[in-house]
């Protein structure tokens, strides 16, 4: 048993790369519990210039980590380099700013002292996904490594060398041995991991399905727990939005990684006024886009990340025609070799259609008709999700006002798509999870808000 990359563009395989024996995850764990004991008392200053050099290494390491995306998961090039960018961000970021997160904060009660200081919690498991290999692991991996914590990384089985990369740039960048390991397990290896009195918290970025068993494993064994799941953002198109700009707002944010992105606009809600002339601007501007090589320089989007992904989407691209929704784009599966498929406009799409009760994880675009406001409104928030959402329309203020009071997701934006951002918490509602990651907040999921009280 071992995992293995399929280059999705061509169907190449890598090497294979062996599971963990029993006898290697007992000495991981055993690494990575030590480790902590080491870094939960080291300095932040220590702390914070191992995160420096982790974001050097990555800058300099980029074209190296964009091929390895690219051959593994079929991410384009330049999409890759920005990937590795956003690494050293948040590496920074938490370098810069994560003491003043941790710094203990006094609170005023009739003792000599009382105050509330943030403790390292201990080894964390995390489970992590193949859409942004190496930005998932960092968006979790920076703050809980800032914070004192040390991490046993189990990463998707098909970005098997994208998970030694990670491994080796943070033994390079100087953290003790073990603080972040990567064991290639089965899932029910995982869960006997996840049990394991020596694992003290759990994330996982990845499908509600599996967020839905970790958790279960998680429960069971009173761990603390972070999940971050699918979405199927709405994105409201009301009928004063300028055109242009949103027209390239939501191009951007449905083809952003081939579509495999969890916050990538997946429902657009367009009220009746704009219907015709956002639907005619968007299919106008999605037929540009170039699929194709992801290593070409002039490709906008490769394939999807397996052939069995690509399947299951036009499997609820099909059923959702059979239901009634009208194919404007796309909509056929390519002949050849690679897991590629085109960027797809589906119009008329209601509830009861895959295209809006699930998760569309590919470059497939749903447009709803909505016969105003109100009715944009219901139908956004008419979903098992919440992740993300967008407004946009002329009216800032109305539109800040819908973001912030109607509409039921962790990230509402307006005039512009969803993405994180370090310095802002990010997360889901509902089935796209729970718990917070980046910012203040996500540093804090992981540490013991610790009472002191000194009479
Ligand atoms: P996935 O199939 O759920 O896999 C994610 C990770 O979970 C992989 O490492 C997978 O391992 C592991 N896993 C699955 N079931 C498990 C179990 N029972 N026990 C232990 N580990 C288990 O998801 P995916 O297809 O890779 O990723 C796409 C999904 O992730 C989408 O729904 C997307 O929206 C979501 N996502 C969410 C966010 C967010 O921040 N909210 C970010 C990115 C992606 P194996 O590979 O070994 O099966």
């Amino acid at each position: 048993m071992a995992f293995q990359a399929v280059n999705p563009a061509t169907g190449e395989r890598s090497q294979e790369y062996p599971l963990h024996t029993d006898a290697e995850i007992e000495s991981t764990i055993e690494a990575g519990q030590a480790a902590w004991q080491q870094w939960k008392n080291e300095e932040p200053e220590n702390r914070a210039a191992c995160l420096l050099k982790l974001a050097d290494l990555l800058e300099s390491d980029k074209e190296k980590l964009a091929r390895l995306m690219c051959d593994e998961m079929g991410k384009v090039l330049k999409e890759g380099l920005a990937e590795a960018e956003k690494c050293a961000w948040v590496c920074r970021f938490y370098a810069e700013n994560g003491a003043s997160f941790l710094k203990p904060e006094p609170i005023e009660t009739e003792a000599g002292s009382s105050y509330v200081t943030y403790r390292p919690l201990g080894l964390l498991f995390a489970v992590m996904p193949w859409n942004f290999p190496l930005w998932q692991v960092f968006r979790f991996g920076a703050p809980s490594l800032m914070a004192g914590n040390t991490i046993l990384l189990k990463h998707a089985e098909n970005v098997p060398g994208c998970a030694d990369a990670i491994v080796r740039l943070i033994d390079e960048a100087g953290f003790p041995t073990g603080a972040l390991a990567s064991l290639r397990v089965t899932h029910d290896v995982a869960a006997a991991i996840i049990a394991d009195d020596r694992i003290s918290g759990v994330t996982l970025t990845g499908s509600t399905r599996a967020g839905r068993n970790v958790a279960e494993v998680a429960a069971r064994n009173l761990k603390k727990t972070v999940l971050e799941l699918g979405g199927s953002d709405p994105y409201l198109i009301l009928e004063d939005a300028p055109l242009g700009q949103t027209v390239e707002a939501c191009v951007t944010s449905r083809m952003l990684n081939a579509g495999q992105s969890c916050i990538a606009a997946k429902r657009f809600i367009v009220t009746d006024k704009i219907y015709e002339a956002f639907t005619r601007a968007f299919t106008e501007a999605l037929q540009k886009k170039v699929m194709g090589d992801p290593r070409h320089e002039s490709t906008d989007f490769g394939p999807m990340a397996r052939a069995d992904l690509r399947d299951t989407l036009h499997k609820q691209v099909e059923s959702s025609l059979q239901k009634g929704a009208q194919l404007l784009l796309g909509g056929q599966v390519p002949p050849g070799a690679g897991a590629y498929y085109p960027a797809t406009v589906l119009t008329d799409v209601t509830p009861g259609m895959p295209a809006f009760d699930e998760e569309l994880f590919g470059p497939v675009a749903a447009i709803i008709r909505a016969k105003d406001t109100d009715e944009a409104v219901r139908l956004a928030n008419q979903t098992r999700y919440g992740l993300g959402a967008a407004v946009f329309t002329a009216d800032t203020a109305f539109g800040e006002k819908l973001a912030a009071e109607s509409l039921e997701a962790g990230s509402c934006f307006v005039n512009d798509f969803v993405r994180s951002d370090p310095r802002l918490p990010f997360g889901g509602i509902r089935e796209s999870g729970f718990g917070r990651e980046l910012a203040r907040w996500g540093m804090h999921e992981f540490v013991n808000v610790k009472t002191v009280y000194v009479k």
